[in-house]
């Protein structure tokens, strides 16, 4: 077969441009090779609709093996009882979550988009939204800090389904205990979204909600640093509380309409060679390496928010506990919009985000997003945080200016050499 060339090139270029920048998109991140390498693999050619041991084609049970595997492997992480590792992403797992506990036309309540939470939380453009009665909590105006008075406030109230709690763009922790009471008062379940925080959640470095949300779900590749996909976690099976019914009008174990909810709820054949990759990235989570890894994670964002205070930046709640942080660039006079442009000239990729109570649309916003999980895979320690901060400062404060645009992208690409990526692919 003739290769296609064509994309190959791209992906060279693709690669080439990981390599020269300085990437803080938060939910970005660099697998190891071994893990890329798994992606590619014949498991792709593989259809095993079902679970192991119980599927619904022959040939099955080699990529048993290997689902087994990582099923093991992320309840030894977390310490918990059930993982589905099927969720093609970190929607699919939120959209079977929802599936398997909702009737459409249910209430549920979650962190408003425009305060860092995520689509599938109830936002009106997404399924969330348009199968389900949505409801919001959002983060105080002054602190930057979620409003749980007001999450009681609205549950008792509307007595939704579900509480949804985590969030794409909140860099402090979550108070599960107080979460689970409210929604104790009202009988609804707590679903805990760690897409984000999952890999020092996994190390105890961020409060764990296993004992406390009735379902946990998650992303593989941000900070957990595996192949693009999803999860879905309970730290306790249980009976279902609220005897729900599967649709033959059978009472099962919750583990069990999660399971039926991912296939044949919404997906179809699993991705075994993507599982097999997700498999390898929890074997590299339980290593030594990636604890010092996750701590490494806190102290590059602490370094790099000292930093952009320092410098006059206003960090939504002041600082961050995790991985990222939410700058508003408002007292800079510079668009979220204007602001990723003026940084990707020069090599450096964030995004745009709004920030709380912004007045400006999802297209413009006042604020970018950043985050260290990815400089910190690539080898940058805390003392490389004021260096990047200064080269962000210079560009915003003269956003304009292609020729300083053009200097600092040399300077960052000569940065990058020192941190080699990928170098078994030449
Ligand atoms: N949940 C949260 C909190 C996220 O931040 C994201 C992605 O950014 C998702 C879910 C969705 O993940 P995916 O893009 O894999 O569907």
């Amino acid at each position: 077969m003739q290769r296609d060339q064509q994309i190959f090139d791209i992906i060279r270029q693709e690669l080439e441009r990981q390599r020269h920048g300085i990437e803080l998109i938060a939910s970005e991140n660099f697998t190891s090779h071994q893990v890329m390498q798994a992606m590619g693999n014949v498991m792709t050619n593989k259809y095993a609709e079902g679970y192991p041991g119980r599927r619904y084609y022959g040939g099955c049970e080699i990529v048993d093996m290997s689902e087994q595997l990582a099923i093991d492997r992320a309840k030894q992480i977390f310490g918990i009882e059930y993982a589905n590792v099927q969720p093609h992403s970190g929607a699919q797992a939120n959209a079977a979550v929802l599936l398997a506990i909702l009737q459409p036309g249910d209430k549920i309540l979650g962190l408003d988009l425009s305060m860092g939470g995520h689509l599938t939380h109830g936002s009106a453009v997404n399924f969330s939204g348009k199968l389900y009665q949505p409801l919001f909590y959002g983060v105080n105006k002054e602190t930057g800090l979620v409003e749980y008075d007001k999450m009681e406030e609205v549950a008792l109230a509307e007595k939704p389904k579900l509480i949804i709690c985590g969030a794409s763009a909140y860099s402090r922790d979550w108070d599960y205990t107080r979460i689970r009471e409210i929604a104790d008062k009202i009988g609804a379940f707590v679903m805990a979204d760690i897409a984000h925080p999952a890999g020092l959640i996994a190390k105890g470095l961020l409060n764990s909600p296993f004992a406390h949300c009735h379902f946990v779900t998650t992303t593989t590749h941000k900070t957990l640093r595996g192949p693009r996909g999803g999860m879905i976690m309970m730290g306790k099976d249980f009976e279902n509380p609220f005897g729900l019914k599967t649709p033959k009008g059978e009472i099962r174990m919750m583990s069990n309409l999660l399971d039926m909810a991912v296939f044949p709820g919404i997906q179809g054949g699993p991705l075994e060679h993507v599982i097999a990759a997700k498999a390898i990235s929890f074997f590299e989570i339980l290593s030594d390496d990636y604890d010092v890894y996750a701590r490494q994670i806190i102290k590059n964002a602490q370094s790099m928010a000292r930093s952009f205070v320092e410098k006059g930046y206003q960090i939504i709640s002041g600082g961050t506990d995790n991985h990222l942080m939410l700058i508003d660039l408002r007292n800079k006079n510079i668009s979220g919009k204007k602001a990723e442009n003026v940084l990707v000239q020069a090599d450096i990729t964030c995004n745009k985000n709004m920030v709380p109570y912004d007045d400006k649309s999802p297209f413009i916003t006042s604020g970018i997003r950043v985050g260290v999980p990815a400089i910190t895979t690539r080898g940058l320690t805390e003392d490389h945080m004021p260096q990047i901060v200064e080269w962000i400062d210079k560009l915003l404060l003269d956003a304009d200016n292609e020729g300083l645009q053009q200097r600092i992208r040399g300077e960052v690409n000569e940065f990058m050499k020192q941190f080699p990526l990928y170098p078994e692919m030449g």
